[in-house]
């Protein structure tokens, strides 16, 4: 089924109309040359999924489905989505001229309630897109993340207690550093991999002090 879905997004034509509409939509800055269109193939073929990335993108192929239909008005072109073993930061990651959506593997075992809400995301980028209108998170962008209750760019669950914040985990885990000159604190999403300096202290001309490790926290809100 996914084999098939990905050659039906590589076999795709865009028709003459949605072309000159988003051509006639598209204005600089986000388009200073006009609207680019959509690559046609030949582009690169991929190697087939893995065994473990089947039934992900399955599920999220049928997300798709139903987003396109529930809020896109049926308008996205077919889309190839594959997951990216070296995506990590990232839920997912759109290239709308091909029509590729990259999906974070970590995060759909750890999350799979969330796969939907990132699939949503990375939808609008490609539904302006389509329309030739700026494909970034602008305000159109985000009243359309409104459609599912996100109060922001960012794919956390509806209904989220944390309201706006991100509801993945890992945007919870947060290390803090502390100057023992300055009684500065630093606070980081990850651990540093090497002794770090103070850079208050440096800037200041207060000389060379290593900020130490304090605290790390998860399941609160540090910021
Ligand atoms: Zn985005
Ligand atoms: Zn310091």
């Amino acid at each position: 089924m996914v084999l098939q879905r990905w050659a039906a997004a590589r076999g795709w034509q865009p028709p003459p109309a949605l072309e000159q509409a988003a051509r006639r939509n598209a204005r600089p800055p986000a388009y200073p040359r006009g609207w680019p269109g959509f690559l046609v193939p030949p582009f690169e073929l991929l190697p087939a999924p893995r065994e473990v990335d089947l039934s992900h993108l399955v599920a999220a192929y049928d997300d798709y489905d139903q987003l396109n239909e529930a809020h896109f008005a049926g308008v996205l072109p077919p889309l190839r989505i594959r997951i990216n073993p070296r995506l990590r930061s990232l839920g997912g990651r759109i290239d709308p001229r091909r029509r590729d959506l990259e999906l974070n593997y970590f995060r759909l075992e750890e999350l799979p309630a969330t796969r939907v809400e990132v699939v949503f995301h990375e939808l609008i980028h490609l539904w302006l897109y389509t329309r030739g209108l700026p494909a970034g998170h602008t305000a159109e962008f985000r009243r359309k993340m409104l459609e599912r209750g996100h109060c922001s760019i960012r794919y956390g669950v509806p209904g989220d207690p944390k309201g706006p914040r991100h509801a993945y985990p890992g945007s919870d885990r947060r290390v803090v550093y502390h100057c023992p000159h300055c009684e500065r604190q630093y606070t980081r999403r990850a651990a540093y991999r090497q002794p770090m300096l103070c850079g208050s202290c440096l800037r200041e001309g207060r000389g060379h002090h290593r900020i130490v490790l304090v605290a790390r926290l998860e399941g609160q809100d540090p910021r």
